[in-house]
């Protein structure tokens, strides 16, 4: 066979090309993600929900488990090359394979990895809470914005069809003015060493957990930023399960147009509901932000019935969230669920602990 003069220019062209090069005339390409933590969360619930995105697959993970992280990754066609410990994470900035980093650590460890990655040129999708502090969460902010990448957080609900029909009927009135949200949601906690029972790696109890969730709800389903909140806790602390963090926690938040918001988290029994109610009707969904199975019922003009919302464009809330921010990566919008957005959430978070610790409403509107 000849092979011509052009044809040999050519493929020297493309041999000389680096992955980063290679990668950028292949704009639709699937962006690759590295995994932080191997955990129940990273490993069982995200690894496997690659296979149904569009735009997004697993190029990497990162674990301190040496063992864990090479069965992962042979599992998954992954060279050892894709294998980062916690100790030569930063160097994950020279492959070229990685865009996107997701941290699925403690909550604790959030700020730290996602300003590592921001440093070692990597976008972030970090896992609720954003972080411990509102602090960190300024700082994570602020490395993601220096390094121009774009930070999300794994706010799940944006995403699950249920949740978003709720918003939508919410905000076309289907209800009439919105007068009150009710939020619950927490498990039963029941082992004592776990790590989301520690303050120095939860930062708190059920409410950095299950309670962000509740909060959540609360201002997706208004569309409202409160102004102020009241708190209350309700722990036995000589349970051994509760001797650092928060079993139960109540707030109420009122919101600019006189609507009231009364959330709650729990470490002690299994709840997630949301009940949005406004002058001509009742928006409930019961289980309400589950991974799947979320139902919900829209009772107006005297009558109930059960909504089927429709199939969002993704086949799950996890795959959603996951191309969701590869699509923001290409066109350069902002996630719909931000690290402002976090940063809004961890501001009411401390505020909620505050005002149950010194027993009055705390405004969240710098009104005294
Ligand atoms: P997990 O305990 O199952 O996993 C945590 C991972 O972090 C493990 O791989 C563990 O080895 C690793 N790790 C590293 N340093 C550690 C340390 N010092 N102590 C403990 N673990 C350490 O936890 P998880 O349930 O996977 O939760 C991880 C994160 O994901 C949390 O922030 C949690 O809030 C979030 N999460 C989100 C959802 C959701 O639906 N969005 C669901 C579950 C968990």
């Amino acid at each position: 066979m000849e092979i011509g003069r052009r044809d040999l220019i050519l493929s020297a062209a493309a041999l000389a090309l680096t992955p980063r090069a290679l990668a950028a005339q292949r704009p639709n390409r699937p962006l690759g993600y590295a995994i932080v933590g191997l955990g129940y969360y990273g490993l069982r619930i995200i690894i496997p929900e690659f296979a149904n995105c569009k735009h997004s697959r697993l190029a990497a993970v990162v674990s301190g488990d040496p063992a864990k992280a090479r069965r992962v990754a042979a599992e998954h066609g992954l060279s050892d090359r894709a294998i980062y410990s916690y100790a030569n994470f930063d160097s994950i900035r020279d492959n070229p394979d990685v865009d996107i980093v997701y941290v699925c650590l403690p909550n604790s460890m959030h700020a730290e990895y996602t300003i590592r990655a921001a440093k070692a040129g990597k976008h972030v999708l970090c896992e609720k809470p954003m972080a411990v502090s509102a602090a960190e969460c300024e700082a994570m902010i602020a490395a993601c914005k220096a390094a121009d990448r774009k930070l999300m957080i794994g706010y799940r609900c944006h995403f699950e069809p249920t949740n978003l029909e709720a918003m939508r009927l919410a905000r076309a009135g289907e209800a009439g003015k919105i007068r009150y949200v009710r939020s619950e949601h927490g498990f039963v906690q029941g082992d004592p060493s776990a790590w989301r029972l520690k303050r120095a790696l939860a930062g708190g109890g059920s409410l950095m957990d299950m309670g962000v969730y509740s909060l959540q709800a609360a201002r997706y389903m208004t569309g409202e930023e409160p102004v102020a909140v009241t708190a209350r806790e309700s722990t036995d602390r000589r349970d051994p399960r509760f001797t650092e963090v928060e079993d139960m926690i109540e707030w109420t938040l009122e919101f600019p147009s006189g609507a009231l918001a009364g959330c709650q988290s729990m470490y002690s029994a299994n709840q997630n509901r949301i009940l949005l109610m406004g002058d001509k009707g009742r928006i409930e969904l019961e289980p309400a932000t589950r991974y799947d199975g979320n139902r919900m019922w829209l009772g107006k003009d005297g009558r109930e019935r059960e909504v089927t919302p429709p199939a969002g464009p993704a086949k799950t809330q996890f795959a959603g969230q996951l191309d969701h921010i590869v699509q923001c990566v290409r066109t350069g919008q902002e996630p719909v669920v931000s690290g402002e957005e976090g940063l809004r959430d961890m501001r009411i978070v401390e505020a909620i602990y505050r005002s149950a610790r010194e027993g009055r409403t705390i405004r969240l509107d710098g009104r005294a």
